[in-house]
């Protein structure tokens, strides 16, 4: 295979981008001097060497190393967040998008995909016993299903709710029990946090029941 092709074939598998897009970054790439795709590199190299998942939510935060070497990110380890409140997202966007209106003072939770179907396989994908996990260790008052009002969101939301009732709803030792919220409607039906803007995000967020 070319160093072309294979370009191509590596950016053809990220988000939104088909193999149009990815020849039109190669044929950009080509035309860049040394120095910047020196500088591309290195920071690919630094982003796999710097960045860690959050034990606890898997958002993505950026660990210098050293003495003061961190599991948790900024969210997980402020004091100042609310520890009884757990909202689950789908993507780290959909954190941001939440964290950008300013109104939720609680912890994250990343799902790390929908489901498209209900196949043994894609629900493995999702980081569905980690949640289980994450609840069962905490001590959460509310969990927020906050998973976009697409059709796999909605099908992925109920599933994650039946999930919940079924590992904790019935738990009598459970020292915490807990209601589950969904966000208001609002968000236009097939939409996606991520491109909510922040006033409709900050009323389907106040709204949730
Ligand atoms: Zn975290």
């Amino acid at each position: 295979m070319s160093s072309i092709d294979k370009l191509i074939d590596i950016f053809k598998k990220f988000p939104t981008v088909g193999p149009r897009t990815a020849r039109r970054f190669v044929y950009y790439l080509i035309k860049l001097p040394k120095n910047q795709i020196d500088e591309l590199s290195r920071a690919l190299e630094e982003l796999k060497n710097n960045v860690k998942l959050c034990q606890l939510c898997f958002n993505p935060f950026e660990d210098s190393g050293g003495p003061s070497s961190a599991d948790l990110c900024e969210i997980c380890s402020d004091l100042r967040r609310n520890k009884n409140l757990l909202c689950i997202v789908e993507k780290e966007a959909d954190l941001l998008s939440i964290e950008n209106t300013k109104k939720y003072n609680g912890l994250y939770f990343i799902l790390g995909g929908t489901l498209a179907m209900m196949r043994k396989e894609d629900i493995d994908n999702l980081r569905i016993e980690p949640l289980k996990e994450r609840i069962k260790t905490g001590n959460f008052s509310e969990i927020i299903i906050a998973l976009n009002p697409t059709p796999e969101g909605k099908a992925t939301s109920m599933l994650i709710e039946r999930m919940l009732k079924e590992s904790f709803g019935a738990a009598q030792d459970l020292k915490q029990s807990f209601k589950i919220t969904h966000l208001a409607k609002g968000i236009p039906v097939g939409g996606e946090l991520e491109y909510a803007d922040e006033e409709t995000l900050e009323s389907a967020f106040e709204g949730r029941k």
